[in-house]
């Protein structure tokens, strides 16, 4: 048996578009960034590319292009041996 607010959860679920659903963003800590590209390549969306100027390092950084085609599966995050990308929905 489900709870009223459990209700409204679901219902409230259901009415939103399936893209906005899976829709995410990330945050890159560019200061961790070594321009090594892993997440570039591995990004299935391709909205991941290197920034033209230099973080404190000397390194390019990344920057993330279009958000909105972003589905947060996190893939770009898993395979940063910086860890410098944080994955949100
Ligand atoms: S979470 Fe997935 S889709 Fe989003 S930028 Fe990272 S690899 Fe690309
Ligand atoms: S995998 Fe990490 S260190 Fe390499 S380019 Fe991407 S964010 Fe930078």
């Amino acid at each position: 048996m489900k709870t009223g607010r459990q209700i409204r959860k679901l219902t409230a679920d259901c009415l939103t578009p399936i893209k906005e659903r899976f829709m995410g963003k990330i945050a890159i800590d560019k200061e961790r960034c070594k321009g090594c590209q892993l997440c570039l390549v591995t990004c299935p969306k391709k909205v991941i590319r290197m920034s033209e100027g230099f973080n404190q390092k000397g390194y390019h950084f990344i920057v993330c292009d279009d958000a909105g085609e972003c589905t947060a599966c996190a893939l770009c995050g898993r395979i940063c041996p910086d860890m410098a990308i944080e994955v949100y929905k």
